[in-house]
């Protein structure tokens, strides 16, 4: 275990060359506090968990003082922002403090979140408020807990400080831990500016030191390009299976490693509804629940042609078509696992959209239906009462209920086995809008970040019953319907 002085820092970007970059250092915070601290994700870094309570650690994670060993930069990088390309991005208000080896032998990039302007700051302040914070903290960690590749967090430092959205708020810093934060636009933005020498380097550094397999191969950058398509496919399987949407599937908020990645608008489905669309700013929906699937290959085509200085038009295309099929595979394998089958047919094709349709024109919420669907019983004449209350067509339940019953029997499972199976894949507690709302309340208002703590613990272990924590399953309150949230973080 480490101290935040004894940390192993390499850099392995700041090696590469400048103009992938700006030097600079962290804005100081003023009036900085500890907000919350994630023991589990410094066992991540080796950083021992009482570093936490030293004074020292609110200067180091606020951006106030330098971490020993680090050496801060802004990764630049550009992308297409709902559809629209943008020739220049960059880290706005996010500093790469440098990347931590632990024992096991992995790195760790440790990046401040709202640390000051930078020269890729725009119009913006630099700044994230303590609202955005908290929902990308928690999120993380639900995402984990969910077994979903996503970024981590590891604190939040507050401050007093005034910050102007759509309200005045209040700052706040977040450390980020992902293995890597280039995303697709950091290629993009080469391509659009013809300097593809620059372009070979990112792609041969990505692939050295995260997809170090392919890094022998002779056709290293199509292979790299493909392990993209199949990880990202796989992630939005996850995202459909689950319910969660992103808000933002900009090509700048795409992780080159398939992580779930910038946490801003996201919402995870309640009364199900495919075109569920969790960003208010989002008029057209264009990152509506429904379209993530097909927004994720839009935005892999995007990297591809970006790729293309590298590649062959033919390799682009042959990696791209591997996106639908896997998708497909992931996602069926995954809705089987929920339905408690022991693997998808094609005729359980219907049986699924049916279903999908009865819990949308039911307004039933996703996430309780399949966690009940668990306590199905099999036996004929079993009328599963409580699946059977939730639903105003009964008679449509009932019908559907019959052949769910008839293509559970051709599986002989019995229903305890199946059940412990779907309990292990429908969870029962996700990260509702209210749940996070009441914990940003209670932080901005009360200072009371207690809640914070509660909801981490929840959602580590959102398979497990927690029969103490149920009322965090309830749907959610009347007041819940008033929750807007934006890209104003
Ligand atoms: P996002 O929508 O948060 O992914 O951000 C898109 C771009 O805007 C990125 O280049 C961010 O760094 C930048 N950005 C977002 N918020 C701010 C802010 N408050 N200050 C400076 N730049 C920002
Ligand atoms: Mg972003």
């Amino acid at each position: 275990m480490r101290t935040v002085e004894t940390l192993q820092f390499d850099h392995s970007f700041a090696r590469l060359p400048g103009a992938f970059y700006t030097r600079l250092f962290p804005t100081p915070l003023p009036t900085p506090y500890l907000v919350h601290f994630n023991e589990d994700a410094a066992g991540l870094i080796d950083l021992h968990p009482k570093e936490a309570a030293r004074p020292e650690f609110i200067d180091y994670f606020s951006g106030n003082r330098l971490l020993p060993g680090s050496e801060p930069l802004a990764m630049l990088y550009s992308g297409h922002q709902f559809g629209v390309y943008v020739p220049q991005l960059g880290d706005g208000r996010a500093i790469l403090l440098g990347e931590v080896r632990n024992q096991a032998g992995e790195r760790w990039e440790m990046q401040l979140k709202g640390a000051g302007r930078t020269p890729y700051s725009r119009d913006g302040d630099g700044r994230a408020v303590l609202r955005s914070t908290i929902r990308e903290y928690l999120c993380g960690e639900a995402m984990q807990g969910l077994g979903i590749p996503t970024t981590r967090a590891l604190s939040i430092v507050g401050s007093d400080q005034k910050i102007f959205r759509e309200t005045v708020e209040t700052a706040a810093v977040l450390l980020r831990l992902a293995p890597s934060h280039v995303r697709f636009g950091s290629f993009q933005i080469f391509y659009y500016r013809r300097q593809h020498e620059l372009l070979r380097t990112l792609a041969d550094y990505v692939i050295a030191h995260h997809f170090p397999a392919l890094a022998e191969k002779k056709e290293k950058h199509a292979l790299f390009l493909m392990e993209v398509v199949l990880r990202t496919a796989r992630l939005m399987a996850e995202w459909q299976a689950v319910g969660f949407a992103h808000g933002v599937m900009n090509t700048d908020n795409m992780s080159i490693l398939g992580l779930t990645f910038d946490y801003g608008p996201f919402g995870f489905v309640e009364a199900y509804d495919p075109g569920f669309i969790c960003n208010h700013s989002d008029h057209i929906g264009r990152y509506a629940f429904n379209r993530q699937p097909q927004i994720g290959l839009w935005n892999l085509s995007a990297l591809a042609q970006s790729l293309t200085p590298l590649i062959s038009k033919e390799a682009a295309t042959e990696a791209l078509d591997q996106y639908e099929p896997v998708f497909n595979a992931h996602y069926t394998t995954l809705m089987a696992r929920k339905l408690g089958l022991k693997e998808f047919r094609n005729e359980d094709v219907p049986l699924l959209l049916d279903l999908l349709r009865l819990l949308q024109s039911n307004k039933i919420d996703y996430t309780h239906f399949f966690r009940a669907l668990g306590n199905f019983k099999q036996a004929p004449g079993e009328r599963n009462s409580d699946l059977r209350a939730r639903f105003i067509d009964i008679a449509a339940f009932d019908a559907w209920a019959e052949r769910y019953r008839s293509r559970l029997l051709a599986d002989t499972l019995p229903d305890a086995e199946r059940k412990r199976a779907m309990d292990r894949i429908n969870p029962k507690y996700i990260l509702r809008n209210y749940l996070a709302q009441i914990a940003i309340r209670k932080a901005t208002e009360e200072r009371d970040y207690t809640e914070i703590g509660r909801l981490l613990h929840l959602l580590r272990r959102p398979f497990d019953e927690q029969p103490e924590m149920a009322r965090y399953a309830e749907p959610p309150p009347d007041w819940a319907k008033e929750i807007q949230v934006s890209c104003s973080s």
